[in-house]
């Protein structure tokens, strides 16, 4: 296997050279927060967007970050890396404590770290189940503390699904690492942006792109009998693109797999991030 390029602190270097402190707040509080960068055909889907975005993580838990420092190293593991597809994943934590407190000082260097993955964007049809949205209430941080989609996700793994779909008090809030898109009478829904859904950047330049077209999108707040009642269902994400849903768990087996304007939506989505 070829060694894995990555970065530490703005050093390069191959993944299993990098030496991390057991004292790093990513490793004791999750006190990081990170992006999943795409890129296909060398080509970086969104970038401009997923560094606003790492830049808006940051800022909610005030970590500092050089973003011009974090945007060229993401450039140069792209440039250097000898596959055309994939993605790299970035992550900036508080900093190395001198011993583990959850107050941290305000003299803390921040600690960053990436690295680059080969990945292959094809579209899977996905089984998934509902689930109860065990999260915090700031899921709108892209942040490392991702224990609620880590239990939810194995559950449904174990139960043969592939992803989760979340609901809070019967509202549809999001995928484990995904958010949900679904038809009904001629028209797409999608929950709306709030502290309970990660704002997604496949999500937002889809529904972008769909309205564009003339279809009609709504973003709203939907329960669990929508999607029950629902046509058709997918979930968008960096690495998953998008994914149309076969079966949902003891709910749900009658999907229209050939919907028409699911297929067109598809074929938007297609045309646009897959050039
Ligand atoms: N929600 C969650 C919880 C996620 O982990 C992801 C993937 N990072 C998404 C939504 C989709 O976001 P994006 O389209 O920016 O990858």
């Amino acid at each position: 296997m070829n060694q894995i390029q990555a970065v530490y602190n703005g050093k390069f270097d191959f993944l299993d050279k990098i030496k991390i402190s057991p004292l790093s707040r990513a490793y004791t509080f999750s006190d990081s927060v990170y992006e999943v960068i795409p890129f296909y055909n060398l080509k970086i889907i969104a970038f401009d967007k997923h560094i606003l975005r790492l830049k808006n993580s940051c800022k909610a838990l005030s970590i500092a970050i050089n973003i011009d420092a974090t945007s060229e190293e993401i450039m140069h593991l792209i440039k250097q890396c000898d596959f055309k597809d994939g993605y790299v994943y970035y992550q900036a934590s508080r900093g190395v404590d001198d011993i583990r407190s959850h107050i941290y000082k305000e003299s803390i260097s921040t600690e960053t770290f990436g690295y680059i993955v080969e990945h292959a964007f094809k579209p899977k049809s996905l089984k998934v189940m509902f689930c109860e949205d065990l999260r915090w209430q700031r899921c709108d941080i892209k942040s490392t503390s991702l224990l609620g989609n880590v239990m939810s996700m194995n559950f449904a793994s174990e139960k043969g699904c592939d992803e989760v779909i979340m609901h809070k008090n019967d509202l549809i809030t999001e995928g484990g690492a995904s958010n949900i898109f679904f038809i009904n009478n001629d028209c797409v829904y999608t929950p709306s942006l709030s502290h309970n859904i990660l704002p997604g950047i496949t999500r937002e330049l889809l529904i972008t792109k769909i309205k564009e077209s003339g279809i009609r999108v709504e973003e709203g707040q939907y329960t669990i009998d929508d999607l029950i009642n629902a046509k058709s269902i997918w979930l968008t994400s960096s690495t998953k693109g998008l994914a149309q849903v076969s079966e949902i768990l003891d709910y749900k087996t009658n999907l229209e797999m050939d919907n028409m304007l699911f297929k067109k939506c598809e074929e938007i989505f297609k045309n646009n991030f897959f050039i």
